[in-house]
């Protein structure tokens, strides 16, 4: 290929000593060195839309979260154990943003680690062990979240007390009954477990089940599971990492759209727009007995660093309207790519919400059509966007600019597809 030989020499030194756990995308890797807004500038100039990394969702450098961050690291960074206003107003404006109910948050610096506590506070509440994630879910990389992530494959042990069940198919359920259908796979895994001697301690999902090909509708249907798994004595989790701080368009939170009020939820990715800030928000009784007997100390999660960043992402998504440009950019998106759907019998279906979008790339008979997302990827890439695909199939394009997305940008994302389309 055209790769720079002092990129195949980085790419032979970071094998050497980061190992082989890593993956890099592209065939061609790409050397990023800059970013602002919604662009990335690779090492020789190149510009490229970043329609794919949902952590600066208020934009690569937004100058006011750069701004805040860097005050704060000027001033002051240490733990929670001493007093410091901006955690506590931070909590109090982030908690503003969710339903009455979910009455605390507690700080992390990842959403495997926001995960974490959630299921610890849930394994303890309910004296219980057993949960129930979708078949492809990522809920994050610990060793006792990685159970919980079926998409990192079968290497990782999942062990008696996870069962999985189907996400939502839009191609093969019908809508109306989405609801019905996850509910009764909700219960029979709840039996299969109980045989096992396990009773349920939570069911946990991406509100819009982002790693399973993104199923955000239709709005409400989550709530049957969710109304089952507390009948059966479990606990709901809502995790917000992926549609959290506005991405749908029409909420702040995923779990919003539908109708819910989550026992618990998690959050990460945006909440700094880059610097690693996470957190799990909780309804107060399920953490009381937690809260006396284990204690909580993480010592970066909520320092006032973390805290000025994410008090910032808030400022920029209210100061300039982001839930709604999501829904707004991500609406004329959406239009611009079932516009090139209609004209292809190897496009299924155009989904999402806000400016998380899905683009479905099957053969004969709705079969997933890998290569074709594949190369739809790389066209896009040499022509200067980046998004990726995802999917059981890996068929299914992932869409997720950043929320500040031009409508200018948009059509020049609908122009690249279009092109990278009609070039496969
Ligand atoms: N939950 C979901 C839905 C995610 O997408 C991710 C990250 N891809 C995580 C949790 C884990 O977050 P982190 O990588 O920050 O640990």
């Amino acid at each position: 290929g055209n790769l720079d030989p002092a990129d195949r020499a980085l790419i032979e030194r970071r094998a050497k000593v980061l190992g082989p756990a890593y993956r890099l995308f592209y065939e061609e890797p790409l050397h990023l060195v800059r970013g602002e807004g919604a662009w990335v500038w690779d090492k020789a100039g190149k510009k490229y839309l970043d329609a794919y990394n949902n952590v600066a969702s208020m934009g690569h450098c937004h100058p006011h979260v750069v701004q805040a961050i860097s005050a704060q690291l000027g001033v002051l960074n240490t733990h929670t154990r001493y007093l410091h206003d901006g955690v506590v107003s931070y909590a109090e404006r982030l908690l503003a943003t969710m339903p009455d109910a979910l009455g605390h948050v507690m700080f992390t610096c990842t959403g495997s680690e926001a995960n974490d506590l959630a299921l610890r506070i849930a394994r303890s509440y309910t004296r219980r062990q057993g949960v129930i994630v979708t078949r492809l879910a990522y809920h994050g990389l610990s060793e006792s979240i990685s159970e919980l992530s079926p998409s990192l494959g079968d290497f990782v042990s999942r062990g008696p007390r996870v069962r999985l069940i189907d996400a939502p198919n839009a191609l093969t359920v019908p809508p109306e009954k989405q609801g019905a259908k996850l509910a009764a796979d909700l219960a029979e895994a709840i039996a299969a477990m109980r045989k096992d001697g396990i009773e349920p301690a939570a069911f946990i999902v991406d509100t819009v089940f982002s790693s399973d090909g993104l199923y955000p509708d239709p709005a409400g249907f989550l709530k049957p599971a969710v109304d089952l798994i507390r009948a059966e004595g479990g606990l709901f989790i809502a995790d917000e990492v992926q549609p959290g701080f506005a991405r749908t368009g029409e909420a702040w939170w995923g779990f919003q759209r539908h109708g819910l009020v989550p026992d618990m939820v998690t959050m990460g990715k945006p909440m700094g727009n880059g610097f690693p800030v996470s957190g799990t928000a909780m309804q107060p009784h399920l953490v009381a007995e937690f809260g006396e007997k284990a204690r909580y100390f993480n010592t970066f999660g909520g320092n006032p660093v973390a805290a000025a960043a994410g008090m910032a992402v808030m400022d920029v998504i209210e100061t300039e309207g982001l839930l709604e440009n999501a829904s707004r950019v991500g609406a004329h998106l959406k239009a611009g790519l079932e516009d090139i759907a209609a004209a292809r019998e190897d496009i299924a279906q155009v989904r999402g919400a806000g400016l998380f979008l899905a683009v479905e790339c099957v053969g004969e008979d709705n079969s997933p059509d890998a290569a074709r997302a594949r190369f739809v990827v790389n066209h896009l890439r040499r022509n200067g966007v980046l998004i990726s695909a995802t999917g059981p199939g890996a068929n299914i394009l992932k869409i997720r600019p950043p929320l500040i997305l031009s409508e200018a940008e948009a059509d020049h994302f609908i122009a690249a597809t279009r092109s990278a389309f009609a070039a496969s």
